[in-house]
């Protein structure tokens, strides 16, 4: 069975009892891979590496193009290990194999290329002023960046965390999630092999609560987190972070609203919808998984919908046809489970499958306030609510503890812009899913995550802005 390792220091080891956990392919049911199951000492070492890495190695030294060019050779190891990459995701969580090679992956390369070339290309505040002095902005690395990465795009995720870290000058201990350890090791392994220095990018696996993620959080010598996953789980870290002052980006849950109009393009706003809310078998935090439907269209819209839904093809995550595979873990499993159980509203198409599986979901008629139409699902389920009047829908679509992303389909374009200007989350997507400029703000409101990434959004989060005051002499 395959190991993957801690990468401390340059060095890809165990845990120093030696201890180990199983990744289990949620397709089998079985082992696939072994993993060095780190705790608080591992941590402690990982810590020193990077900073010691940081306090005196090249790397926040370094210029931008120099470190820039090292990113890139690391995108260009990516793509060309993306089949093992892919594999890794696949089987750690039964991710479509298609949607590995053909998203995750290369997205994954472009996040590297897209941040060394910000750091690299970006402007910095001058401010001349009328006193006899001039000022400008220094963006300097922050330090010490702990990146703590969920389950469900693993090696995108974690990216998306790393690479502006990195462009910005600094060192990073990178916790994968537990259920998707591998891909993280091989991407420290390309790392390495980029030329990007020791120290520079050490990857700590284990569990969160009281191991290797709460031995993280918990130290003081880190400068940054960066944290990807519940909102739970995001007060548990802030409360550790608040103890050392550190701060923290949050990018957490979200119950996604889909508002579709009766004067949207159909055969679009259905596209969208099943695309929104049932890829990667719906463990998405952006699932459209509230769909709220102008009455006048609610039948041929589901009609339209459950059809699409019921052509998807599910089962093994390695068949290149496969666009739903089983759920990421047996736990996970469980939960979705309960949701599709719970007898909340009428299933119109759907439920439990083979295995892990979950099929596409659809449910009307669910009362507001039940768990499923209120509570993250995370799995192939959609509940979906008719409205009438645009007023009503915005304040559905609101009322929701999450705020991370909405939908809108209209083909009226000042509708578009009110209802965007309305809706209470950190990205609205008119007449499209899922489309992304990296420059763009991204995390949401509410219990939706704290700060925004992207662009100079990551700058902010991983630098330490400084003001440079001089006077002139006359
Ligand atoms: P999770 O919160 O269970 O775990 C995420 C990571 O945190 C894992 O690496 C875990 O080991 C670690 N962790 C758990 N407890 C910890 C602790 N006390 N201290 C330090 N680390 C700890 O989340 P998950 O189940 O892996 O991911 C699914 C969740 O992530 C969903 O809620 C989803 O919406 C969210 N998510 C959000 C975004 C976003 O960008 N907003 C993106 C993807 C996923």
């Amino acid at each position: 069975m395959e190991f993957f390792g801690h990468v401390i220091d340059g060095q890809e080891r165990g845990s120093l009892d030696g201890a180990r956990f199983a990744s289990v392919d949620p397709w089998t049911q079985q082992p696939w891979a072994e993993v060095a199951l780190g705790g608080g000492p591992e941590a402690d070492l990982a810590v020193t590496a990077a900073r010691t890495a940081f306090d005196e190695g090249p790397w926040p030294r370094m210029g931008f193009a120099e470190r820039g060019a090292l990113i890139h050779r690391l995108a260009d190891l990516v793509t060309e290990h993306a089949e093992e990459l892919a594999q890794a995701d696949s089987h750690d969580m039964g991710k479509p194999i298609t949607d590995a090679r053909t998203k995750d992956v290369p997205r994954t390369a472009q996040n590297f290329r897209f941040f060394a070339d910000h750091a690299r290309l970006a402007m910095a505040e001058t401010l001349p002023m009328d006193t006899g002095h001039h000022a400008y902005t220094r963006y300097e690395p922050a330090g010490v960046v702990a990146a703590i990465a969920p389950w469900n795009f693993p090696l995108m995720l974690e990216s998306w965390k790393v690479a502006p870290a990195l462009a910005w000058g600094n060192t990073v201990v990178l916790k994968p999630a537990e259920d998707t350890p591998a891909s993280a090791t091989i991407l420290a392994r390309l790392a390495l092999e980029a030329g990007i220095p020791p120290g520079v990018l050490n990857v700590l696996h284990g569990y969160g609560p009281d191991s290797a993620g709460s031995a993280l959080t918990a130290d003081p010598r880190v400068d940054r987190i960066t944290f990807t996953g519940e909102s739970g789980t995001g007060r548990v870290i802030t409360g550790a972070a608040a103890r050392n002052l550190t701060p923290v980006s949050l990018e957490l849950g979200g119950k996604g609203a889909n508002l579709v109009f009766a004067d949207a393009d159909l055969d679009n706003a259905v596209d969208w919808s099943i695309k929104a809310v049932f890829t990667n078998a719906g463990q998405v935090c952006l699932a459209g998984s509230r769909l709220y439907v102008q009455r006048e269209i609610l039948d041929e819209f589901l009609a339209r919908f459950v059809a699409a839904a019921e052509a998807l093809v599910i089962g093994d995550p390695r068949d290149p046809a496969t666009q739903i595979g089983p759920l990421a873990s047996e736990t996970h499993y469980a939960k979705v489970r309960g949701y599709v159980e719970d007898g909340a509203g009428k299933v119109l198409t759907g439920g439990l499958g083979d295995g892990w599986t979950v099929r596409p979901t659809v449910v009307v008629d669910a009362p507001a306030d039940s768990a499923i139409v209120c509570e993250e699902v995370f799995g192939p389920v959609v509940t979906v609510t008719p409205f009438d009047t645009e007023p009503e829908a915005v304040a559905a679509a609101n009322d929701s503890p999450y705020g991370l992303n909405a939908m809108v389909f209209t083909e009226n374009l000042s509708r578009a812009h009110r209802v965007s200007a309305a809706l209470r989350a950190g990205t609205v997507w008119t007449n499209c899913f899922f489309v992304r400029d990296l420059r763009a703000p991204f995390g949401g409101f509410a219990d939706s995550g704290w700060g925004r990434e992207g662009g100079n959004f990551s700058r902010e989060f991983f630098t330490e802005p400084k003001a440079v005051v001089m006077a002139i002499t006359p």
